[in-house]
Order: structure tokens, then sequence, then C-alpha cells
């Protein structure tokens, strides 16, 4: 019987957003299973209180190997500069187009600066991540996979998330549009959506998202398990990485604590 245990020894991952929060962990995770690991962010410091050092320090500490690459998603120009970095150690294996940003507003009050800031992060950022990386496997003769980071909102609607949700729903339909035209190169593309993951996204959602659960009753059923931790999101990008995933593109896979199954 097979079992999970994801070997990532001679590959190469690039992490957008992999400073803080879920990036964080799911970078740390691919060191611990031997992935050369590429941090792509606009900021080198954690913005997580616990964190003690940056990832890319943390992986080498743990005898892992692992680079910084200042980056703002948000400009392809940047995402060429750290995919030709990961050529440095043979090219990128694994894109993880992870990097957001978040903001709570009511629908009718979001401005169109507000709008384009998430948007040109979350989906554009997405985008030509999956592009700009898609390519360089494919011109490398190297095919790899793509896990994006999309959110339980991709694809219900949910209080002051209309512009957040407009983003994912965007990466939804980026990883899917991708998966397809991109599955006769031999590149696989999936997501992961997070539920409540307590982080530093913005201010007060660490303890926000803390405090999210099961209602009291069936008539306000909450989440039905609680807020997650971002180490609990690491293993689904693992997963959608590794070879035992080799028959999955264009899928999503909620890590959510059940918020999308009612
Ligand atoms: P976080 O703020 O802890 O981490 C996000 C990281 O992205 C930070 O290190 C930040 O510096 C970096 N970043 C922001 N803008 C960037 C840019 N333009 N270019 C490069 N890096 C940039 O947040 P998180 O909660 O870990 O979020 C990670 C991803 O998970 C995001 O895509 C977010 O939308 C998604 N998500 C989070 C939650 C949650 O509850 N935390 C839920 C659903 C989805």
């Amino acid at each position: 019987m097979a079992t999970l245990n994801p070997n990532f020894a001679d590959r190469t991952v690039v992490v957008t957003g992999g400073s803080s929060g879920i990036g964080r962990a799911v970078a740390l995770a691919f060191g611990d299973a031997g992935a050369t690991v590429v941090v792509a962010d606009v900021r080198e410091e954690p913005k997580d209180p616990d964190a003690a050092a940056p990832t890319h320090e943390a992986i080498a500490d743990a005898g892992g190997t692992a680079e910084y690459v200042e980056t703002d998603v948000s400009d392809p120009q940047d995402v060429e500069t750290v995919v030709a970095a990961a050529r440095e150690f043979g090219g990128v294996d694994v894109m993880v187009n992870n990097a957001g940003i978040y903001t709570k507003r009511r629908f009718r009050e979001v401005t169109p600066e507000e709008f384009d800031d998430l948007w040109r992060v979350n989906a554009r950022g997405t985008f030509f991540g999956t592009q700009i990386a898609a390519n360089d496997m494919i011109e490398r003769g190297e095919p790899g996979v793509v896990v994006n980071t999309s959110s339980d909102t991709q694809g219900r609607a949910a209080w002051d998330h209309g512009h957040y949700a407009a983003t994912k729903g965007a990466v939804r339909m980026v990883t899917r549009s991708a998966a397809l035209e991109l599955a006769r190169h031999g590149v696989r593309v999936n997501a992961v959506a997070p539920g409540p993951v307590a982080t530093e996204i913005r201010e007060g959602w660490a303890e926000e998202a803390e405090a999210m659960g099961p209602g009291p009753d069936a008539e306000t059923p909450g989440l039905p398990l609680r807020a997650g931790a971002p180490d609990e999101l690491a293993g689904a990008y693992l997963f959608l990485a590794s070879d035992e995933a080799s028959y999955v593109t264009g899928e999503t896979v909620w890590v959510d604590g059940g918020g999308h199954i009612d």
C-alpha cells in the first residue's frame, strides 16, 4: 500500500507570499520534505508574531536550502526575476502562487482603488505566476506543478467579502483554465481553498478567525469545525505538488473546517 510521504529532495519550489502565514508554513513544510525553496515576497520579515527568523533562514537553520527574492507578484517582471532565480537551482518544479491581500468592506463601500489593489495581487499575481512558471517549465522541458491559493469565498457569497471573493473566484478560473491548456504539456495546476486561518493578513483577523467555530444551535450553525492554523494547510499543498497527485488537475482542495459544505 502506498503511503503519503512526499520527497522533494530534487525539486525547487517557489512560494509567493512565503514570508508569513500560510505561505511560510507551506515553505517550511517543503523545506522539511527536502525541497530547495525560493521565498518570493514583498517583505522578508515574517508578519507572524511567533516567527523567530525569516522563512529562508529557518529552512537553512534546519539544514535545508532556501533563498529570499524580493518580489511583488503584481508585477510580471518581478515574477520573471524569481523564476530566473529558481533556474540557478535547476529551475522551478513547483510554483505556489499564494501571495494575497485581504480587506473586509461592505459591498456598497468598496472603492475602485481598493478593488484594483486586491485584483492586482490576488488575481493578476496568480494568473502571471502560473503563466510565467509554466512557460519556464515547458521551455526547459521539465514539466512541473502549480498550486494556487484561493479561498473558501471562491464560490460562495459572504458579507463584506464581495471584492475579495471576486479575486478568488478569478483564482478558481485561472486554475481551471490553465489546467485545461497546460495538461498536454505535462503541467498540472490545482488550488487549495483555505477557510478562516489565524494569520496577520489583516489587523485583528487572527483573533476574529480564532473565535470562529460551531454555532450554538442548528439555526446558527457557524463553521462546522473551527478556525485553522497555517500548519494545517501545508499537507494539501504537498499532496497536490507530489507525484501522488499525478492524475489530479484543475481541482480545488478545500481545507476550510467544512465551511463550504452547507
Ligand atoms: P499573510 O498576510 O499572513 O501572508 C501573506 C504574505 O503575502 C505576506 O508575507 C505578504 O507580505 C505577502 N504579500 C502580500 N502582497 C504581496 C505581493 N504583492 N507580492 C508578494 N508577496 C506579497 O496572509 P495569509 O493568511 O497567510 O494569506 C495567504 C493566502 O491565503 C492569501 O492568498 C489569502 O488570500 C489566502 N487565504 C487566507 C485565509 C485566511 O483566513 N488567512 C483564508 C482564505 C484564503
